[in-house]
């Protein structure tokens, strides 16, 4: 893979005992120092009108100001230096790039996968929160659609937690589709199965909020059973994978039991649907606070794009999660299973 990188989002110091840290990026630079195949890019920071474009212009110099005054705890869990500033903007540049480079024609093995920090996807429009100041995918995807490049946009998330930020940015909107696997209860608290848009944008939102302790065979099931119908009636230009590593069983922060092998399966399903919808594919880091499992993570989407094959799922998924499908097909119209 393509990867973006920039030394500037290292700058965006959270502080001692922050699990959000630098040190995740150098942890996923070690581990794909060891894979062969891997190609890394740097990438302008976003334009603040591109931020602007789905943030609220006062949000935006709020943040700005923020900064410039050096920094501080914007809430109890979203922290922010002077460089935090460059970093998120540089960020959200990354998001933006993977996404043009895809549209662009960069696919296989040179699929672009953006490695920002700060993440994004708990990021609203007016507000930063969960360690979220722009909300990367979205900048990416309202760009490529303002640049004429795509019409349609389909962001799938498989972060543990719920990316509420990209949700409400979009949440009326018929152009981009919002879909998300998580940790049902986890922060923030949304991503219940009947959000699924408003307006312009009903049935644009799907949710699927898999109960705690789910494995790699409940996310399959999710993708292959809601996500990948939808998806493919929605018929995207673009697939952008909000791809937080965070549901993997020894993540630090969910009860979510996926295993590093979960993380091909679910590459080779976004893979198989883009084939299918003949949409270009390009990825967006979020979470993951487990070193080891994150680069582990990154690492085994870059061997799946590297040619090499995802074993299957070792169990059947949960009844209560395949009732939970059942429920997610009722709310899209996709009929009974
Ligand atoms: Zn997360």
């Amino acid at each position: 893979m393509q990867f973006g990188y920039s030394e500037t989002c290292l700058d965006h110091d959270t502080g001692p005992r922050h699990p959000e840290t630098a040190d995740r990026l150098r942890a996923i630079r070690r581990g794909l120092a060891k894979r062969h195949g891997v190609e890394y890019v740097d990438a302008p920071p976003a334009e603040k009108s591109t931020v602007a474009a789905v943030h609220e212009d006062g949000y935006v110099d709020e943040f700005h100001d923020f900064c410039r005054d050096g920094g501080g705890n914007w809430d109890p869990d979203t922290v922010a230096v002077e460089a935090s500033w460059d970093a998120a903007l540089t960020s959200a540049g990354l998001a933006e790039w993977a996404a043009r480079a895809a549209l662009d024609g960069d696919d296989g093995r040179d699929t672009p996968f953006s490695l920002g920090r700060p993440p994004g996807h708990h990021a609203v429009e007016d507000d930063a929160m969960g360690f979220c100041f722009f909300n990367n995918a979205a900048v990416a995807a309202q760009a490529v659609i303002d640049d004429g490049l795509a019409e349609r946009v389909a962001i799938f998330d498989w972060d543990v937690h719920h990316g509420n930020g990209t949700q409400d940015i979009f949440y009326d909107r018929g152009d981009v589709f919002y879909t998300s696997i998580h940790e049902d209860g986890l922060y923030p608290g949304t991503g219940e199965v009947e959000e699924t848009g408003e307006g312009d944008g009903e049935g644009t939102t799907l949710n699927v909020p898999l109960h705690a302790g789910a494995g790699d065979a409940d996310y399959v099931y999710s993708f292959d059973e809601a996500i990948a119908p939808a998806v493919e009636r929605f018929d995207p230009d673009l697939f952008i994978v909000s791809a937080g590593f965070d549901a993997h069983r020894h993540d630090p922060i969910s009860r979510m039991r996926v295993s590093t092998e979960g993380y091909a399966m679910l590459t080779e399903c976004v893979q198989d649907l883009c084939e299918a919808t003949d949409a270009a594919i390009s990825f967006v880091l979020e979470g993951g606070y487990g070193l080891d499992t994150l680069s582990e993570g990154v690492a085994t989407v870059h061997e799946t794009f590297d040619g090499r094959i995802a074993m299957d799922p070792d169990e059947d998924p949960d009844e209560k999660n395949v009732e939970l499908v059942d429920e997610v097909r009722a709310a899209h119209g996709l009929g009974a299973k």
